[in-house]
């Protein structure tokens, strides 16, 4: 998924932070633009990846 600020790869982007919870993996990553995204890792049999972009401005954790 490409940032919806930039276009930027978040995979290319900075990981915050990374925390594990009930619905998977969480992590947090910060496009070079300053946006925020969200990235959900589930378990198998669920949708592996899914990332969400929060947007600029905001503080992660
Ligand atoms: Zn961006």
């Amino acid at each position: 998924m490409r940032c919806t600020e930039c276009g930027w790869p978040l995979s290319e982007g900075e990981t915050i932070s990374t925390h594990r919870t009930s619905e998977g993996q969480v992590s947090y990553l910060r496009c070079p633009c300053g946006a925020i995204a969200v990235r959900l890792r589930q378990p198998p049999p669920s949708t592996p990846v899914i990332d969400v972009v929060v947007g600029r401005g905001l503080t992660a954790g």
